[in-house]
């Protein structure tokens, strides 16, 4: 699904002097490469505050616990998405609401929110699916209106922009209250072993969050809060350094691929092809779709047929997401109602990734896409 050996091979001069320079140095935890990326990705994303933790996951239960959020306190996020989102809800004792998903884009559907919210509601999580920012317009009013904090799961999105209605754009990650990433190798910025990290504009909430990834500590042995141990390594931290610069020209790889399917499945009445939303078509000008996954969904009831045909043709692909969170058996809860979920449910059916990374060849695209209409 991804090709990170030739894109290592690319930029392996900066990686591997920046990993020596963390050996040669001894500097494995906090060292000057964390605070150097830390600055660049403030820079990069126009953001107050960037705190690196040791994964997406991570990432996400500690802007939990700095926004202090509270056993019984309902979250509501997607039912479409991977575990990490619902997990960490569940795990700090909050009340984890799933919602259905929009057909074309596949994030959170606005109707659905707006009908999940109780007196008990205290956070909106929008995951920004597959690379696609959610409508944050439409949830930063419906958190305004309610008082509720909203944690961006931007795990797949980074680099996205987002359009508001008067045209002015924002970074992914950067909207809500608070904003999460991972840096999982095959993350569109990943790095060599787990990292993650935080966004927030909030002076107030940066420094909470920079004790709670560090045992709660202010001061050194001081601890005012409990906290957990997250760090981004000084290696990770070198090689993201390494690997940023690189994100734009990443980000347009993705969507020249993206463009070049789109294309040649653009004809066939058994496939869809994905919605991009912010700007229409795929912009040529901005990233408002970074394409982490390129998935269509198969119309004629061949999904499971297709992925078995292109393994059999050696095409990696992968069902990105086999089972809707709320039917998992870890998050079923009795008050959930199949009629709620009538998007997921279909989707877990009809979708279909296709791989997509950087490095993709004409040749290789041609021969994929070649091989699904054929086939479908
Ligand atoms: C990858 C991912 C995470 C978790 O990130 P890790 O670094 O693997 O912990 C969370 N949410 C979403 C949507 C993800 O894709």
């Amino acid at each position: 699904m991804v090709d990170l050996q030739s894109q290592y091979a690319k930029i392996k001069d900066v990686v591997d002097s920046s990993i020596e320079e963390v050996l040669s140095s001894s500097t494995y935890i906090n060292g000057p490469l964390v605070h150097q990326f830390q600055a660049d990705l403030e820079n990069y994303l126009d953001v107050k505050h960037v705190i690196p933790c040791a994964n997406g996951t991570d990432a996400l239960q500690i802007a939990m616990m700095g926004l202090g959020l509270e056993q019984g306190d309902e979250v509501i996020t997607a039912d479409f998405t991977f575990a990490a989102t619902v997990e960490v809800i569940a795990l700090l004792k909050l009340t984890p609401v799933l919602v259905d998903v929009e057909a074309d884009t596949y994030n959170i559907d606005i109707d659905a929110l707006k009908k999940a919210i109780t007196p008990k509601t205290k956070a909106i999580v929008p995951v920004h699916l597959f690379g696609q920012v959610a409508n944050m317009e439409a949830v930063l009013e419906i958190a305004k209106e309610h008082n509720l904090y909203v944690i961006e799961d931007n795990a797949q999105a980074i680099a996205a922009d987002y359009t508001f209605a008067n045209g002015t754009k924002q970074k992914a990650g950067t909207i809500g209250h608070v904003g999460t990433t991972s840096f999982f190798p095959s993350k569109n910025l990943g790095c060599y072993g787990d990292g993650g990290a935080i966004f927030t504009n909030d002076d107030d909430l940066a420094h909470t969050l920079r004790g709670i990834v560090n045992h709660g500590m202010y001061t050194r042995y001081y601890h005012d809060v409990v906290g957990v141990n997250s760090r981004l390594d000084s290696i990770q931290a070198g090689v993201l350094k390494a690997k940023l610069p690189h994100l734009d020209s990443y980000c347009e790889a993705r969507r020249n691929a993206a463009r070049f399917y789109n294309n040649a499945f653009a004809n066939n009445p058994n496939i869809i092809t994905p919605t991009t939303k912010s700007c229409g078509a795929i912009c040529d000008t901005c990233n408002c779709h970074v394409f982490h996954q390129y998935t269509l969904q198969i119309t004629n009831g061949k999904r499971d047929a297709l992925h078995k045909h292109l393994l059999e043709n050696d095409i990696p692909n992968a069902i990105y997401y086999p089972v809707p969170l709320h039917a998992q058996k870890a998050y079923a809860d009795e008050r959930y109602n199949e009629n709620d979920f009538t998007v997921t449910n279909k989707l877990i059916e009809t979708v279909i990734s296709l791989p997509m990374h950087t490095e993709l060849e004409k040749d290789q695209l041609e021969f994929i896409t070649q091989t699904i209409l054929d086939f479908v």
